[in-house]
């Protein structure tokens, strides 16, 4: 799906999940109860769209645990001209008819793409079957989607994997493992930042707390204390929070290498320290006050 990112919003809205996967940064699972208030989705989705944003993605946890409230967040996003995508693991592509049925009233509910994950991850717990038919249907309908793909420490699995879904789909986004919740249990190979690329996920995002963040990272205890916070939709000023320059200095600080501010110029001494991650550098730099001042004192072009 094309989309410009700075104009692009996350919902979190939900973490209940009809699996555990062992690479859930969030945690979600059938026993979470977690569940963004529907006033705070619909403040956020009129805000976000006086701001200026075009489209939202919708996620969880597993958005299709609640169809009805599904089809209500796509309509109202529709509604405001604004672009709904959602990301599912495709757990309802089990039945052929009713996912084609689920898919036609989103379609008419006014839903412009899905992203699907499969990977080794997630099929611990469901069939690859079930998420490949749904990206099936979605071409049958004209729906936008695409597989979202999370590597293992298997490259030659991931291989076949990647063999069979490509049978089905070109478009595949290849995500990165969090270094958080159930994921700190697992393997995740550190890296010198020079061998890091620059954040692709600097997407303006709600948890179900309503708490506004530049990106939708899930490390939001470490996220709150510093300058990726940009505030809670019912307590802060919400125009403020989603318009916050802190969001567009951090554009700057991973994308504009000709800034100041770039993070490989910025960090220059640590291009050779080992990181798990892109987000492991960038929340020991939000953190580091020489940055920090940096950043605050760019005047960003936005
Ligand atoms: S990674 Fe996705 S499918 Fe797996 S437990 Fe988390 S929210 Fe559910
Ligand atoms: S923590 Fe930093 S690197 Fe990670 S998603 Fe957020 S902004 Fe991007």
């Amino acid at each position: 799906m094309d989309f410009d990112v700075t104009k692009h919003f996350g919902i979190c809205y939900t973490l209940k999940c009809n699996v555990e996967c062992p690479h859930c940064a969030d945690a979600c699972g059938p026993h979470r109860s977690e569940r963004m208030d529907f006033n705070d989705i619909e403040f956020i989705i009129e805000n976000a769209a006086v701001a200026g944003f075009k489209s939202i993605e919708l996620y969880g946890g597993e958005p299709f645990l609640d169809f009805n409230r599904l089809s209500q967040m796509v309509r109202l996003c529709a509604s405001w001209s604004i672009r709904p995508l959602i990301y599912t693991n495709g757990f309802w592509g089990k039945n052929g008819n009713s996912a084609k049925e689920k898919l036609g009233i989103l379609k008419k509910c006014g839903l412009d793409a899905i992203g699907v994950s499969i990977d080794s991850h997630h099929q611990k717990n469901i069939p690859i079957d079930y998420p490949l038919n749904v990206l099936q249907i979605t071409k049958e309908l004209s729906i936008n989607s695409f597989c979202v793909f999370c590597p293992s420490i298997s490259t030659q699995d991931d291989k076949a994997l990647l063999d069979r879904i490509g049978q089905v789909t070109e478009h595949i986004t290849i995500s990165q493992v969090f270094y958080e919740g159930r994921a700190k249990t697992g393997i995740i190979d550190s890296k010198p930042l020079r061998q890091l690329e620059p954040c692709q996920t600097l997407i303006r995002s709600s948890t179900v707390e309503g708490d506004i963040f530049a990106c939708g990272s899930p490390l939001n205890s470490v996220k709150k204390k510093n300058i990726l916070y940009l505030g809670n939709c019912r307590r802060d000023n919400i125009r403020e929070a989603l318009t916050n320059s802190n969001y567009y200095r951090l554009v700057s600080f991973f994308h504009d290498v000709d800034s100041d501010i770039y993070y490989k110029k910025i960090s220059a001494t640590k291009l050779d320290k080992e990181y798990r991650g892109i987000c492991d550098f960038c929340l020991e730099a939000m953190i580091d006050q020489e940055v920090i001042d940096k950043l605050t004192l760019h005047n960003p072009q936005y």
